[in-house]
């Protein structure tokens, strides 16, 4: 594996252990040239899969820039790496146990929205104003009224919930 700061190529694995409840190997490394350290994972790849753009291009599915546009949303959020580690991992695996070949970027979109929304309501918030591109502060308000849905009985109780953005609720 090449070292991410010089590009060295031999770099050594300083420890491994599982990870994901197994699902992966986690691996510290170092490299002898300009002493850096970092980590790569092992994971089982079920299957390759195709991602179907908005522009109608099709590109291989890559788990890193998955993992990188969570992170983005994540940036400087009290969510532990671990748990994000899971959510990627879990997005991944919905993905190839789908028995779909080609999924839309749309569908991968509405994955991490779903997970998001279960890990960090800032980051939640982040990913869905520049995935759903908003053009218009109603549709934030609708947003919104999702999140206090989301967030249970008790947020449902609270007279502040009872704004427009929860009127259309069946
Ligand atoms: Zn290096």
């Amino acid at each position: 594996m090449r070292c991410p700061y010089c590009g060295g190529s031999d770099t050594q694995v300083k420890d491994s252990r599982p990870s994901e409840d197994g699902a992966a190997i986690r691996r510290r490394r170092v490299c002898p040239d300009c002493a850096g350290r970092f980590t790569t994972f092992e994971r089982v790849q079920l299957r390759e899969l195709v991602v179907l753009k908005r522009s109608g291009k099709r590109v291989p599915f890559d788990r890193d820039k998955l993992q990188r546009s969570i992170d983005v949303a994540l940036r400087k959020r009290p969510v532990e790496p671990e748990r994000i580690e899971r959510l990627v991992s879990g997005i991944t695996r919905q993905l190839e146990s789908g028995g779909e070949a080609e999924i839309t970027s749309e569908a991968i979109g509405e994955l991490v929205m779903e997970g998001l929304k279960g890990l960090d309501d800032v980051a939640y918030v982040r990913f869905a104003s520049v995935y759903k591109n908003f053009r218009e502060a109603k549709d934030f308000e609708d947003l919104l009224g999702t999140l206090g849905d989301a967030a249970g009985p008790a947020a449902e109780a609270a007279p502040a919930r009872s704004r427009r953005g929860a009127r259309a609720r069946p």
